[in-house]
């Protein structure tokens, strides 16, 4: 897909996951978690993580904030569970880049093409911390546990 089609689907996302956010709630026991604030804008999220190895097994979020916010959340934790921590840090990098860089390309439909919704928000500057701050509350949730690697 390409830009085009990205800024008729951003709306339309963006509405949906907010309305049905997915994993949405708390892990009653989880191996981390982290809180984020975007006082900008008002957003508080927490996100708790369960993890089996290095794989993250299981993810959730709550809190409140504006519908982007959510809706980064809703749609981080449904790619990211399952995925190992690596996995995700690096998806992490590739969502900051695709909010920030000014760059356009074609998405394909894997993982990425899903986050390439939020291309969207590059429109729109002040929403860029709304977008990525359920990225940077997983980022440290996993940077504050240490992590026993068997490989
Ligand atoms: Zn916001």
């Amino acid at each position: 897909i390409n830009m085009t089609e990205i800024q008729a689907l951003y709306q339309q996302v963006i509405l949906d996951h907010n309305k049905n956010p997915h994993n949405f709630g708390e892990l009653d026991h989880a191996d981390c978690s982290a809180e984020g604030l975007n006082p900008l804008c008002g957003d508080h999220i927490n996100v708790f993580l369960n993890l089996d190895g290095n794989i993250i097994s299981d993810i959730r979020f709550n809190g409140s904030g504006c519908a982007i916010s959510k809706s980064s959340a809703s749609i981080m934790t449904t790619l990211l569970k399952g995925k190992t921590i690596k996995e995700a840090e690096e998806l992490f990098g590739k969502f900051h880049d695709l909010v920030t860089a000014d760059f356009e390309e074609e998405y394909d439909e894997d993982d990425f093409g899903k986050l390439a919704v939020f291309a969207g928000v590059r429109e729109f500057p002040a929403r860029i911390k709304c977008a990525s701050l359920a990225w940077h509350t997983l980022k440290s949730a996993l940077d504050g546990n240490s992590i026993i690697s068997t490989e």
